[in-house]
Protein backbone atom coordinates (compact mmCIF):
# COMPACT_ATOMS: atom_id res chain seq x y z
CA UNK A 1 0.00 0.00 0.00
CA UNK A 2 1.38 3.45 -1.20
CA UNK A 3 2.55 5.37 1.96
CA UNK A 4 -0.19 7.81 3.17
CA UNK A 5 0.57 10.91 5.12
CA UNK A 6 -2.81 13.00 6.89
CA UNK A 7 -2.75 16.45 8.85
CA UNK A 8 -5.55 17.61 10.39
CA UNK A 9 -6.49 20.83 11.13
CA UNK A 10 -8.85 20.70 14.26
CA UNK A 11 -11.54 23.33 15.76
CA UNK A 12 -11.45 25.37 12.96
CA UNK A 13 -13.94 27.99 11.60
CA UNK A 14 -13.62 27.50 8.13
CA UNK A 15 -15.43 29.18 4.64
CA UNK A 16 -17.66 26.23 3.95
CA UNK A 17 -19.15 25.85 0.03
CA UNK A 18 -22.15 26.78 1.25
CA UNK A 19 -20.25 30.57 1.72
CA UNK A 20 -20.78 30.20 5.67
CA UNK A 21 -18.77 30.40 8.43
CA UNK A 22 -18.68 26.86 10.00
CA UNK A 23 -16.82 25.22 12.23
CA UNK A 24 -15.31 21.64 12.50
CA UNK A 25 -11.79 19.21 11.51
CA UNK A 26 -10.18 19.56 8.04
CA UNK A 27 -8.96 16.17 7.35
CA UNK A 28 -5.91 16.32 4.45
CA UNK A 29 -4.65 12.98 2.87
CA UNK A 30 -2.02 13.38 0.68
CA UNK A 31 -2.92 16.22 -1.62
CA UNK A 32 -6.27 16.41 -0.73
CA UNK A 33 -8.93 17.37 2.03
CA UNK A 34 -10.27 13.87 2.66
CA UNK A 35 -13.21 14.57 4.95
CA UNK A 36 -14.19 17.97 7.02
CA UNK A 37 -15.87 16.71 10.59
CA UNK A 38 -17.96 18.58 13.20
CA UNK A 39 -16.24 20.67 15.93
CA UNK A 40 -16.06 17.15 18.46
CA UNK A 41 -14.05 16.05 20.73
CA UNK A 42 -10.21 16.67 19.09
CA UNK A 43 -8.82 18.99 21.66
CA UNK A 44 -6.46 16.45 22.96
CA UNK A 45 -5.06 15.75 19.72
CA UNK A 46 -1.86 17.22 19.15
CA UNK A 47 1.42 15.59 17.52
CA UNK A 48 3.57 17.11 13.99
CA UNK A 49 0.44 16.31 11.80
CA UNK A 50 -2.13 18.19 14.22
CA UNK A 51 -2.29 21.85 13.80
CA UNK A 52 -4.73 24.02 16.61
CA UNK A 53 -6.55 25.83 14.72
CA UNK A 54 -8.31 27.87 17.40
CA UNK A 55 -8.23 31.54 16.43
CA UNK A 56 -7.80 30.80 12.64
CA UNK A 57 -9.97 30.86 9.89
CA UNK A 58 -9.34 28.85 7.46
CA UNK A 59 -10.41 29.47 3.49
CA UNK A 60 -9.32 27.85 0.07
CA UNK A 61 -6.16 29.85 -1.03
CA UNK A 62 -6.28 32.53 -2.83
CA UNK A 63 -5.85 31.75 -6.43
CA UNK A 64 -4.28 35.03 -8.57
CA UNK A 65 -5.56 34.85 -11.79
CA UNK A 66 -3.61 36.94 -13.81
CA UNK A 67 0.14 38.19 -13.14
CA UNK A 68 3.70 38.26 -14.21
CA UNK A 69 5.28 37.41 -11.25
CA UNK A 70 9.20 38.35 -12.65
CA UNK A 71 7.87 42.23 -13.33
CA UNK A 72 8.39 42.52 -9.04
CA UNK A 73 11.98 43.18 -10.69
CA UNK A 74 10.72 46.71 -12.08
CA UNK A 75 8.40 47.39 -9.19
CA UNK A 76 8.29 51.41 -8.70
CA UNK A 77 10.85 52.05 -11.32
CA UNK A 78 8.36 53.56 -13.41
CA UNK A 79 4.89 54.92 -12.00
CA UNK A 80 2.26 57.06 -12.95
CA UNK A 81 2.36 57.20 -16.73
CA UNK A 82 -0.05 55.98 -19.41
CA UNK A 83 -0.39 52.65 -20.46
CA UNK A 84 1.63 52.38 -23.97
CA UNK A 85 3.76 55.13 -22.85
CA UNK A 86 4.93 53.19 -19.72
CA UNK A 87 5.08 50.03 -21.93
CA UNK A 88 7.06 50.84 -24.61
CA UNK A 89 9.58 53.78 -22.90
CA UNK A 90 10.05 51.96 -19.58
CA UNK A 91 8.87 48.30 -19.12
CA UNK A 92 9.73 47.01 -22.78
CA UNK A 93 13.26 47.99 -22.93
CA UNK A 94 14.02 46.99 -19.31
CA UNK A 95 12.28 43.01 -19.68
CA UNK A 96 14.37 42.91 -23.33
CA UNK A 97 17.67 42.81 -21.18
CA UNK A 98 15.74 40.24 -18.80
CA UNK A 99 17.99 37.10 -18.54
CA UNK A 100 17.43 33.35 -17.60
CA UNK A 101 18.64 34.55 -13.69
CA UNK A 102 15.93 37.40 -13.00
CA UNK A 103 13.12 35.61 -14.31
CA UNK A 104 14.27 32.78 -11.67
CA UNK A 105 14.88 35.78 -9.01
CA UNK A 106 11.96 37.82 -9.77
CA UNK A 107 9.73 34.81 -9.78
CA UNK A 108 11.32 33.45 -6.00
CA UNK A 109 10.23 37.16 -4.59
CA UNK A 110 6.81 37.01 -5.99
CA UNK A 111 6.62 33.17 -4.77
CA UNK A 112 7.47 34.68 -1.03
CA UNK A 113 5.22 37.55 -1.39
CA UNK A 114 2.02 35.72 -2.79
CA UNK A 115 2.68 32.58 0.23
CA UNK A 116 3.30 35.28 2.49
CA UNK A 117 -0.43 36.95 1.21
CA UNK A 118 -2.38 33.92 1.33
CA UNK A 119 -1.96 32.99 -2.23
CA UNK A 120 -1.59 29.73 -2.87
CA UNK A 121 -2.02 29.41 -6.79
CA UNK A 122 -1.06 32.01 -9.51
CA UNK A 123 -1.54 32.48 -13.32
CA UNK A 124 1.86 33.89 -14.61
CA UNK A 125 2.51 35.02 -18.33
CA UNK A 126 5.59 36.57 -19.56
CA UNK A 127 8.43 36.56 -21.53
CA UNK A 128 10.94 34.00 -21.98
CA UNK A 129 12.39 31.57 -19.80
CA UNK A 130 9.42 30.77 -18.59
CA UNK A 131 10.93 27.19 -17.35
CA UNK A 132 12.30 29.21 -14.60
CA UNK A 133 9.13 30.02 -13.23
CA UNK A 134 7.80 26.54 -13.15
CA UNK A 135 10.86 25.82 -11.41
CA UNK A 136 9.69 28.37 -9.15
CA UNK A 137 6.71 26.17 -8.50
CA UNK A 138 8.15 23.69 -8.41
CA UNK A 139 10.39 24.49 -5.57
CA UNK A 140 8.02 26.57 -3.87
CA UNK A 141 5.32 24.08 -3.52
CA UNK A 142 3.01 26.62 -4.88
CA UNK A 143 0.64 25.83 -8.07
CA UNK A 144 1.20 27.79 -11.31
CA UNK A 145 -0.98 28.32 -14.14
CA UNK A 146 2.18 29.38 -16.77
CA UNK A 147 1.92 30.62 -20.11
CA UNK A 148 4.59 31.85 -22.93
CA UNK A 149 3.29 35.72 -23.28
CA UNK A 150 3.44 35.96 -27.08
CA UNK A 151 3.74 39.74 -28.56
CA UNK A 152 3.35 38.40 -32.16
CA UNK A 153 4.48 41.46 -33.95
CA UNK A 154 8.08 40.66 -34.59
CA UNK A 155 9.52 36.90 -34.16
CA UNK A 156 6.18 35.21 -33.68
CA UNK A 157 6.51 31.81 -34.73
CA UNK A 158 9.58 31.50 -32.43
CA UNK A 159 7.75 32.66 -29.33
CA UNK A 160 5.03 30.30 -30.41
CA UNK A 161 7.55 27.53 -30.29
CA UNK A 162 9.32 28.26 -27.12
CA UNK A 163 5.10 27.75 -25.44
CA UNK A 164 4.98 24.59 -27.28
CA UNK A 165 7.95 23.66 -25.40
CA UNK A 166 6.80 25.17 -22.26
CA UNK A 167 3.30 23.07 -22.72
CA UNK A 168 5.71 19.75 -23.57
CA UNK A 169 8.07 20.10 -21.10
CA UNK A 170 5.87 21.20 -17.89
CA UNK A 171 2.33 20.78 -18.39
CA UNK A 172 0.73 18.24 -15.47
CA UNK A 173 4.59 18.48 -13.39
CA UNK A 174 5.04 18.78 -10.35
CA UNK A 175 2.70 16.09 -9.33
CA UNK A 176 0.29 17.98 -11.14
CA UNK A 177 0.70 21.34 -9.81
CA UNK A 178 1.79 22.85 -13.35
CA UNK A 179 -0.53 23.86 -15.40
CA UNK A 180 0.39 24.80 -19.30
CA UNK A 181 -1.64 27.44 -21.42
CA UNK A 182 -1.15 30.13 -24.73
CA UNK A 183 -0.64 33.03 -24.08
CA UNK A 184 -0.67 35.18 -26.85
CA UNK A 185 -0.28 38.83 -25.19
CA UNK A 186 -2.90 41.16 -26.91
CA UNK A 187 -5.04 42.36 -29.59
CA UNK A 188 -2.81 45.04 -30.11
CA UNK A 189 0.55 42.71 -30.28
CA UNK A 190 -1.23 39.79 -32.50
CA UNK A 191 -2.08 40.28 -35.75
CA UNK A 192 -5.06 37.85 -36.58
CA UNK A 193 -3.52 35.47 -38.83
CA UNK A 194 -1.00 34.99 -36.05
CA UNK A 195 -3.68 34.17 -33.45
CA UNK A 196 -5.37 31.53 -36.09
CA UNK A 197 -2.32 29.93 -35.77
CA UNK A 198 -1.56 30.11 -31.88
CA UNK A 199 -5.11 28.64 -32.18
CA UNK A 200 -4.17 26.15 -34.56
CA UNK A 201 -1.22 24.93 -32.58
CA UNK A 202 -2.83 25.29 -28.97
CA UNK A 203 -6.04 23.38 -30.15
CA UNK A 204 -3.81 20.31 -31.53
CA UNK A 205 -2.63 19.94 -27.94
CA UNK A 206 -5.66 20.89 -25.86
CA UNK A 207 -4.18 23.56 -24.05
CA UNK A 208 -6.40 26.51 -22.99
CA UNK A 209 -5.70 30.47 -23.88
CA UNK A 210 -4.73 33.24 -21.49
CA UNK A 211 -4.95 36.25 -22.85
CA UNK A 212 -4.78 40.49 -22.52
CA UNK A 213 -8.57 41.49 -23.60
CA UNK A 214 -10.26 45.37 -23.97
CA UNK A 215 -8.42 46.80 -21.25
CA UNK A 216 -7.92 50.58 -22.02
CA UNK A 217 -9.93 52.72 -24.34
CA UNK A 218 -6.90 53.15 -27.15
CA UNK A 219 -6.66 49.24 -27.30
CA UNK A 220 -10.31 49.73 -28.65
CA UNK A 221 -10.42 52.84 -30.48
CA UNK A 222 -7.36 51.24 -32.74
CA UNK A 223 -8.61 47.29 -32.92
CA UNK A 224 -11.76 49.11 -34.60
CA UNK A 225 -9.43 51.23 -36.75
CA UNK A 226 -7.59 48.42 -38.09
CA UNK A 227 -10.57 45.87 -38.04
CA UNK A 228 -13.90 47.44 -37.87
CA UNK A 229 -14.46 45.48 -34.83
CA UNK A 230 -14.36 45.51 -31.20
CA UNK A 231 -11.27 43.33 -29.25
CA UNK A 232 -13.75 40.23 -28.32
CA UNK A 233 -15.18 40.10 -32.29
CA UNK A 234 -11.95 39.82 -33.62
CA UNK A 235 -11.08 36.99 -31.63
CA UNK A 236 -14.23 35.32 -31.99
CA UNK A 237 -13.03 34.83 -35.67
CA UNK A 238 -9.75 32.94 -34.82
CA UNK A 239 -10.89 30.34 -33.26
CA UNK A 240 -9.32 31.03 -29.82
CA UNK A 241 -12.48 31.02 -27.63
CA UNK A 242 -13.32 27.69 -28.32
CA UNK A 243 -10.37 26.23 -26.71
CA UNK A 244 -11.21 27.61 -23.10
CA UNK A 245 -10.56 31.19 -22.73
CA UNK A 246 -8.96 32.98 -20.11
CA UNK A 247 -9.41 37.15 -20.63
CA UNK A 248 -7.26 39.30 -18.18
CA UNK A 249 -8.72 42.96 -17.72
CA UNK A 250 -12.12 42.94 -19.56
CA UNK A 251 -12.37 46.83 -18.71
CA UNK A 252 -14.49 48.51 -21.88
CA UNK A 253 -17.08 45.82 -23.08
CA UNK A 254 -20.09 46.22 -25.51
CA UNK A 255 -23.07 44.14 -25.22
CA UNK A 256 -22.56 42.20 -28.31
CA UNK A 257 -19.31 41.31 -26.70
CA UNK A 258 -20.52 40.49 -23.51
CA UNK A 259 -22.86 37.69 -25.08
CA UNK A 260 -20.07 36.38 -27.22
CA UNK A 261 -18.19 36.11 -23.70
CA UNK A 262 -21.09 34.14 -22.45
CA UNK A 263 -21.92 31.90 -25.53
CA UNK A 264 -18.16 31.23 -25.21
CA UNK A 265 -17.91 30.38 -21.53
CA UNK A 266 -14.64 33.07 -21.37
CA UNK A 267 -13.54 33.89 -17.84
CA UNK A 268 -12.47 36.36 -16.71
CA UNK A 269 -9.50 37.88 -14.67
CA UNK A 270 -10.59 41.29 -12.89
CA UNK A 271 -7.41 43.45 -11.91
CA UNK A 272 -9.14 46.38 -10.05
CA UNK A 273 -5.85 47.43 -8.62
CA UNK A 274 -4.06 47.67 -11.77
CA UNK A 275 -7.47 48.98 -13.61
CA UNK A 276 -7.25 51.65 -11.24
CA UNK A 277 -3.76 52.80 -11.11
CA UNK A 278 -3.57 52.82 -14.90
CA UNK A 279 -6.64 54.62 -14.97
CA UNK A 280 -8.00 51.94 -17.50
CA UNK A 281 -11.43 51.97 -16.45
CA UNK A 282 -14.13 50.00 -14.29
CA UNK A 283 -14.90 46.45 -15.51
CA UNK A 284 -18.36 45.82 -15.77
CA UNK A 285 -18.33 43.02 -13.28
CA UNK A 286 -21.80 43.22 -11.73
CA UNK A 287 -23.05 42.93 -15.32
CA UNK A 288 -21.20 39.90 -16.49
CA UNK A 289 -21.83 37.95 -12.86
CA UNK A 290 -25.74 38.68 -14.28
CA UNK A 291 -24.85 36.66 -17.40
CA UNK A 292 -22.94 34.07 -15.05
CA UNK A 293 -19.44 34.97 -16.41
CA UNK A 294 -16.91 33.16 -14.46
CA UNK A 295 -14.82 36.05 -13.16
CA UNK A 296 -11.81 35.32 -10.78
CA UNK A 297 -9.28 37.98 -9.77
CA UNK A 298 -5.41 38.88 -10.28
CA UNK A 299 -3.05 41.55 -9.38
CA UNK A 300 -1.58 41.95 -12.72
CA UNK A 301 2.31 42.50 -12.51
CA UNK A 302 3.70 44.44 -9.39
CA UNK A 303 4.88 47.49 -11.44
CA UNK A 304 1.08 48.11 -12.64
CA UNK A 305 -0.45 47.43 -8.32
CA UNK A 306 2.14 47.33 -6.90
CA UNK A 307 2.12 44.47 -4.78
CA UNK A 308 1.00 41.06 -5.41
CA UNK A 309 -1.72 41.34 -2.36
CA UNK A 310 -4.88 39.18 -3.33
CA UNK A 311 -6.57 40.26 -0.10
CA UNK A 312 -6.45 43.69 -1.45
CA UNK A 313 -7.49 42.59 -4.70
CA UNK A 314 -10.82 40.98 -3.19
CA UNK A 315 -11.41 43.78 -1.52
CA UNK A 316 -11.08 46.36 -4.59
CA UNK A 317 -13.38 44.34 -6.65
CA UNK A 318 -16.26 44.85 -4.00
CA UNK A 319 -15.41 48.74 -3.40
CA UNK A 320 -15.09 49.39 -7.19
CA UNK A 321 -18.03 47.62 -7.89
CA UNK A 322 -20.13 49.46 -5.35
CA UNK A 323 -19.48 52.45 -7.15
CA UNK A 324 -19.51 51.82 -10.40
CA UNK A 325 -23.31 50.79 -9.54
CA UNK A 326 -23.73 52.83 -7.10
CA UNK A 327 -25.28 50.42 -4.68
CA UNK A 328 -23.60 49.10 -1.42
CA UNK A 329 -24.95 45.98 -2.08
CA UNK A 330 -23.59 44.50 -5.27
CA UNK A 331 -20.11 42.09 -4.30
CA UNK A 332 -21.10 41.56 -0.72
CA UNK A 333 -18.18 40.30 1.01
CA UNK A 334 -18.86 36.14 0.25
CA UNK A 335 -18.99 37.11 -3.12
CA UNK A 336 -15.74 38.76 -3.03
CA UNK A 337 -14.09 36.11 -0.97
CA UNK A 338 -15.56 33.31 -4.19
CA UNK A 339 -13.77 35.62 -6.64
CA UNK A 340 -10.39 35.63 -5.35
CA UNK A 341 -11.13 31.46 -4.13
CA UNK A 342 -13.19 29.12 -5.97
CA UNK A 343 -13.90 31.50 -9.01
CA UNK A 344 -10.35 32.18 -9.52
CA UNK A 345 -9.62 29.06 -9.89
CA UNK A 346 -12.29 28.02 -12.46
CA UNK A 347 -11.32 30.78 -13.99
CA UNK A 348 -7.86 29.49 -14.65
CA UNK A 349 -9.35 26.13 -15.36
CA UNK A 350 -8.59 24.42 -12.27
CA UNK A 351 -11.00 21.42 -11.23
CA UNK A 352 -11.14 20.69 -7.70
CA UNK A 353 -9.49 23.69 -6.13
CA UNK A 354 -10.92 26.43 -4.57
CA UNK A 355 -13.18 24.91 -2.06
CA UNK A 356 -12.96 23.22 1.47
CA UNK A 357 -14.98 20.31 0.45
CA UNK A 358 -13.99 16.26 0.63
CA UNK A 359 -12.52 15.21 -2.79
CA UNK A 360 -11.24 19.08 -3.75
CA UNK A 361 -7.09 19.85 -3.21
CA UNK A 362 -5.86 20.66 0.12
CA UNK A 363 -4.83 24.49 -0.71
CA UNK A 364 -5.70 26.25 2.41
CA UNK A 365 -4.86 29.37 3.84
CA UNK A 366 -5.35 29.92 7.95
CA UNK A 367 -5.69 32.95 8.73
CA UNK A 368 -4.91 34.47 11.89
CA UNK A 369 -7.79 36.23 13.57
CA UNK A 370 -5.84 37.13 17.10
CA UNK A 371 -5.11 41.02 15.86
CA UNK A 372 -6.57 44.28 16.85
CA UNK A 373 -8.52 44.28 12.93
CA UNK A 374 -10.33 40.77 13.49
CA UNK A 375 -12.27 42.38 17.17
CA UNK A 376 -14.83 42.36 17.15
CA UNK A 377 -15.69 38.72 15.80
CA UNK A 378 -19.23 38.85 14.54
CA UNK A 379 -18.10 37.58 11.08
CA UNK A 380 -15.02 36.38 9.68
CA UNK A 381 -15.76 36.72 6.15
CA UNK A 382 -16.31 40.55 6.62
CA UNK A 383 -13.83 40.94 8.91
CA UNK A 384 -10.93 39.13 6.00
CA UNK A 385 -12.76 41.11 3.12
CA UNK A 386 -12.96 44.69 4.74
CA UNK A 387 -10.44 44.68 7.82
CA UNK A 388 -8.11 42.24 7.94
CA UNK A 389 -4.93 42.88 6.05
CA UNK A 390 -2.54 39.91 4.21
CA UNK A 391 0.12 39.30 6.71
CA UNK A 392 -2.81 37.96 9.15
CA UNK A 393 -1.64 35.12 6.68
CA UNK A 394 -0.52 32.38 8.98
CA UNK A 395 -0.25 28.77 7.59
CA UNK A 396 -0.45 28.31 4.11
CA UNK A 397 -0.85 24.37 2.71
CA UNK A 398 -0.93 23.59 -0.69
CA UNK A 399 -1.24 19.76 -2.25
CA UNK A 400 -1.62 19.07 1.18
CA UNK A 401 2.01 20.23 1.89
CA UNK A 402 2.61 23.44 4.43
CA UNK A 403 4.37 25.90 2.34
CA UNK A 404 4.20 28.55 5.56
CA UNK A 405 3.92 27.84 9.07
CA UNK A 406 3.15 30.71 11.92
CA UNK A 407 4.63 33.00 9.25
CA UNK A 408 7.40 31.05 8.76
CA UNK A 409 8.32 30.05 4.94
CA UNK A 410 8.93 26.07 4.77
CA UNK A 411 10.22 26.17 1.18
CA UNK A 412 12.09 29.09 0.12
CA UNK A 413 14.87 30.95 1.54
CA UNK A 414 13.26 34.04 1.98
CA UNK A 415 17.00 36.15 3.04
CA UNK A 416 18.92 34.91 -0.02
CA UNK A 417 15.73 35.24 -2.67
CA UNK A 418 15.47 39.04 -1.27
CA UNK A 419 19.72 39.48 -1.67
CA UNK A 420 19.84 37.44 -4.98
CA UNK A 421 16.71 39.36 -6.63
CA UNK A 422 18.28 42.81 -5.41
CA UNK A 423 21.37 42.19 -7.24
CA UNK A 424 19.39 41.52 -10.66
CA UNK A 425 17.53 44.61 -9.94
CA UNK A 426 20.02 46.82 -9.97
CA UNK A 427 21.91 45.31 -12.74
CA UNK A 428 19.25 45.55 -14.97
CA UNK A 429 18.16 48.86 -14.23
CA UNK A 430 21.75 50.42 -13.19
CA UNK A 431 20.46 51.70 -9.91
ZN1 LIG B 1 -1.15 41.83 -17.49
Amino acid sequence: MAFEKELIIRNVKYFSTAGKVEEGNIFIRNDKISRITPPAKLENMNGDNVIDGRGKFAVAGLVNAHTHASMTLLRSYSDDKALMDWLNKDIWPIEGKMKREDIYWGAALAAVEMIRGGTTTFMDMYGPNMEEVAKVVEESGMRGVLCRGIIGIFDGEEKLQTNVDLYKNFNGAANGRITVMFGPHAIYTCPPDFLKKIAEVAGSLGAEIHMHMNETLDEINDCMKNYGKRPFEVVAETGLLELGFLAAHCVHLSDNEIEIMRKKNVRVAHNPGSNLKLASGISPVTKMLRKNICVGLGTDGASSNNNLDMLEEIRLAALISKVEQMSPLVIPADTALKMGTEEGAKAVGLKNVGRLEAGYKADITLWDMSGAEWQPNYNPVSLLVYSANSSSADTVIVDGKILMKNRELKTLDEEKIIHEFNACANRLTGK
